[in-house]
Formats: C-alpha cells, sequence, structure tokens
C-alpha cells in the first residue's frame, strides 16, 4: 500500500518519497490513519519499526490544514531522540512551509528564546525539563497546542519525568488529541495516561519481548576480568560495521573506551556526563564511519537511529529485559541485519535468565577457541572491577531494576543452555552474509541448537574499510 492510499497530503507523500520510503511500516500503516482521524492513541511498537514517521506524518498532514502558532508538541526522553525526531519531521516536511523546532537541556537557552519568541513554530520537540524552563521563562505559549505526543513515555516515567510531564499537561488545553508511544506500561504511566486520553485507539504492532527478526542474539560467557580482553578479541577478529558496547555505568563506557583507544581501535563514548557537543559528535562520528565503536551507557539504547549498526554488544548484561530488546534494537533497523552479543560473567547469568524467560527463548552460548578464558586478571584489574560492579549496583544509569541481588554464584556463566565454540570464519546464521561455512563444535550438548553457532562471527576483511566491509 502506497503512503498517498493512507490519506497524507501530496507535499508529505513526496517528501516521504524523496526521503527513500516506498512503502508503509506496518505501525504506519496503523497508525496514520487513526491519528488523521483524530483520535487518541496508545500504540506499543518497538524502536526501528518507524514509529517516528507514524505520528509525525499525521501531525504534519494536520498542520498543513493552516495557522501559525505552536499548534503540535512532542515530549521525549533524552536530547538525542528529541534532536532525531525534528530531523526526520524536517526531512518529511522539507516540501511545505511549515516550521518545527527542538529544544532540550545541556544547551544554552538564549538561542531556543530566540527561535521560539522571534520566529515561532508550528510543531515543536522538546524535553520535558527544558519546555517548562521555556514556558517559565514566558518563551512559548502552550495554549493552542492541539496535538501532543509522549513518545517514549515509559522511558520518560523511568528516568523521572512524570511529575514535569503532569505539569506540562496542566498547561495544554484540554481538547486536544493525545498519542502516547510507549514500549510498556508502568503503573505510573498507566495512570498518566488515564488521566489524559480519551477514548485512544490501540496499536499494538511488536510487543517489545520481540526483537527485530533481523537480529541474531548470542550470549558469550566470560569471567568479569576478562570481559575487555575479550571484547578486543572479537573487535579484532570479526569483521564488523558500526558497533555499540553498552556498559551500565558512565564511568563504565568512558574507562572502556579509553582502554579500546590503547588497544589501537577508534571510540567514542557516550553517556550522561559528556556534554551535548561530545554526545553529538560521537553519534556523528558513528554515522559517517568515523569511528568503529561507539561505547554507551543505556541513554544511547532507545531511539537512536544509526545505519549500519551491524553489531551491538553489552558490555554488561542489562538491568531489565525491556532494556536488553531495546539496546540490541539499535541493530536490525527495518529489515536490516545484525548481530547481538551479551558478554555474561557468573554473577550475570541470573539476568540472562531473566531476559530469556522475557524472550521466551534461549540464546546460544558462544565461547571462543583461541581466547584464554583462564587468564588471570592484571595486578589492579580486579579490584577496579569490583568497584565498577559496586557502583553499578548503587544505580541505574537509565534502566530499571536497580537494587536487585545480583551476587549470585550459584550458576556458572556456561551452566544454562549449550555452549557452543565458535571458529573465526563461522558464516551469519541465515543472515544473507558470508559465504564461508560455519566451523563449529558443540560441548556439552551438541544435539540441540548447534545451527545457531555462527552469530555473525565473520572473518575480519584485511582491506576493508570502515562502510566497505559493513555487511559481513
Ligand atoms: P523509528 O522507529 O522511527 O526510529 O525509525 C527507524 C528507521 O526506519 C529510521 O531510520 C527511519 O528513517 C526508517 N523508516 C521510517 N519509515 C520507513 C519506511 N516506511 N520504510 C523504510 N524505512 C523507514
Amino acid at each position: 500500500m502506497p503512503f498517498a492510499a493512507l490519506g497524507l497530503p501530496a507535499p508529505l507523500v513526496k517528501g516521504v518519497r524523496a526521503a527513500g520510503y516506498t512503502q508503509p511500516t506496518p505501525i504506519q500503516a496503523k497508525a496514520i490513519p487513526l491519528v488523521l482521524s483524530g483520535r487518541d492513541l496508545i500504540a506499543a511498537a518497538q524502536t526501528g519499526t518507524g514509529k517516528t514517521a507514524a505520528f509525525i506524518l499525521p501531525i504534519l498532514a494536520h498542520l498543513l490544514k493552516g495557522g501559525q502558532r505552536l499548534r503540535a508538541l512532542v515530549l521525549t526522553p533524552t536530547r538525542e531522540l528529541a534532536a532525531q525526531i525534528e530531523t526526520n519531521a524536517r526531512d518529511y516536511a522539507r516540501f511545505t512551509d511549515l516550521s518545527i523546532g527542538v529544544v532540550f537541556g545541556g544547551v544554552p537557552i538564549p538561542p531556543q528564546e530566540r527561535l521560539l519568541r522571534n520566529h515561532g513554530v508550528d510543531l515543536l520537540v522538546a524535553t520535558p525539563g527544558r519546555l517548562l524552563d521555556l514556558q517559565g521563562r514566558q518563551s512559548l505559549s502552550l495554549d493552542e497546542v492541539e496535538i501532543l505526543v509522549l513518545d517514549e513515555a515509559d522511558r520518560m516515567v523511568d528516568m523521572g519525568f512524570a511529575p514535569d510531564l503532569r505539569r506540562i499537561l496542566k498547561l495544554l488545553p484540554t481538547n486536544r488529541q493525545t498519542l502516547l508511544f510507549s514500549a510498556t506500561m508502568p503503573p505510573e504511566l498507566n495512570k498518566v495516561a488515564k488521566e489524559t486520553l480519551h477514548d485512544p485507539a490501540r496499536v499494538d504492532l511488536a510487543p517489545p519481548s520481540r526483537p527485530a527478526a533481523g537480529i541474531t542474539q548470542a550470549v558469550y560467557p566470560v569471567p568479569r576480568h576478562l570481559k575487555t580482553d575479550l571484547l578486543h578479541h572479537l573487535l579484532r577478529e570479526t569483521d564488523t560495521g558500526g558497533v555499540i558496547v553498552f556498559t551500565r555505568t558512565k564511568h563504565g563506557a568512558a574507562r572502556l573506551a579509553k582502554n579500546l583507544e590503547r588497544r589501537g581501535h577508534s571510540v567514542s563514548a557516550l553517556h550522561g556526563d559528556r556534554t551535548q557537543s561530545q554526545r553529538e559528535r560521537a553519534l556523528s562520528d558513528l554515522r559517517r564511519g568515523r569511528i568503529d565503536v561507539l561505547v554507551a551507557t543505556d541513554i544511547a539504547s532507545r531511539g537512536i537511529d544509526v545505519d549500519d549498526i551491524t553489531h551491538v554488544i553489552n558490555f554488561d548484561v542489562p538491568h531489565t529485559p525491556e532494556d536488553y530488546v531495546h539496546r540490541i534494537g539499535r541493530t536490525g533497523r527495518v529489515d536490516a541485519l545484525g548481530d547481538a552479543f551479551t558478554f555474561m560473567s557468573p554473577d550475570e547469568s541470573k539476568d540472562v535468565t531473566g531476559i530469556e524467560r522475557f524472550l521466551a527463548r534461549t540464546i546460544p552460548r558462544v565461547m571462543l577457541p583461541d581466547f584464554d578464558y583462564k587468564a588471570r586478571p592484571q595486578p589492579g584489574a580486579a579490584g577496579r572491577e569490583r568497584d565498577e560492579e559496586r557502583s553499578s549496583r548503587g544505580g541505574r544509569s537509565g534502566g530499571g531494576g536497580g537494587g536487585r541481588d545480583r551476587g549470585d554464584r550459584s550458576s556458572r556463566g556456561s551452566s544454562r543452555g549449550v555452549v557452543t565454540v565458535v571458529r573465526h570464519g563461522g558464516s551469519p546464521s541465515g543472515n544473507g552474509g558470508g559465504s564461508r561455512p560455519a566451523q563449529s563444535q558443540s560441548q556439552s550438548q551438541p544435539q540441540a541448537q548447534a545451527s545457531s553457532a555462527t552469530h555473525g562471527r565473520r572473518p575480519k576483511a584485511a582491506d576493508s574499510t570502515r562502510r566497505g566491509k559493513r555487511r559481513i
């Protein structure tokens, strides 16, 4: 079904076509007509499904009907996501004269005030805190907002924005259309939704427990003190395109990035302690292939849209299964293919079990025959790792589940499921990539799941440039 059949006006269909899309994704096909009809909406859609266009396109269609005031507001949890939504909206609106703006914290407020006061916008994308600051300084009026979007709403609640959301909701006209996009519905959000939405239509296309089909998953059991070595080994031996490595803590991300850099990888770090311009540079460097590896906390696990991420590596097992799904959703976006590896130290096996229960499937275990799993910790490393783990238990770096008992040492890393030994040169398992046959041998229960042994481990191309070696 073409976009025009969804009832979108011609300039937007042209904009979408210019952006390179020919067919609406399932969430777009369902949500666009509902939003155009004026109904409130609750949509559970995975990131990577095209959900941004699912709300932006019908909003732009509505705005085209006239009036030059702030009439549509999109609230979103992070600056990166806000910037990305604005970019998408500008793209789709390029054949209209609609004006689109974005405001978020962490950068000086005067230019944002000037934008709103002097130029005005039809559609504003904002993070909640900065929006309230600007409203408090009378830089904008929310009196004429006709459509409100709460994007990644569970994340906003998770990040403590519920009171800000309530304050913003009080400032908006009650007679408006509200669209809520959220992977999950925590009780706090459910309360806000009940207070805010009127007879909402529901679209639930891709429950968060289902990662996109193109993602191959594997768990790498490894002692904690050898995780950095294993990562270095994998990066060196595997042909990768863009790689995102997730850690639980900001400190852990910074330290790992430095360590990888010392070992010759081109790396940037993305976490909450970095300035906005550093964060933007890290993302654009990854997008442009100037770096191979982005080490990030969960701040990057939602919404961030970078093409050609071939590998997501969970250096630490994420706090919650939902975070796992979001992290690995950074690869395999809209019909693409990707690999998601999770490094699991013995004390993290409980969390992996939780993820597997959530996914209703066992993730194959993989061990590398040419990696020394018995290597001793380097002097000082063990102490640092313990500090790291202590601080990651203390607080959440953006996920749920902090403070859970993570000290279980009874189940060793490889005790659950099959452990498969993978040699370099394994071909991707049905990912449409390399042509070499898998050379794998299974340990413990060789009869089960041996076919999923390769997990995208591909021989590193000798001459490969960053873009040239993408799909392996
Ligand atoms: P989102 O879920 O909004 O983060 O979108 C994920 C990716 O899908 C982005 O790179 C979009 O540019 C892309 N995208 C959005 N709509 C379509 C479409 N109809 N066909 C192909 N790709 C799309």
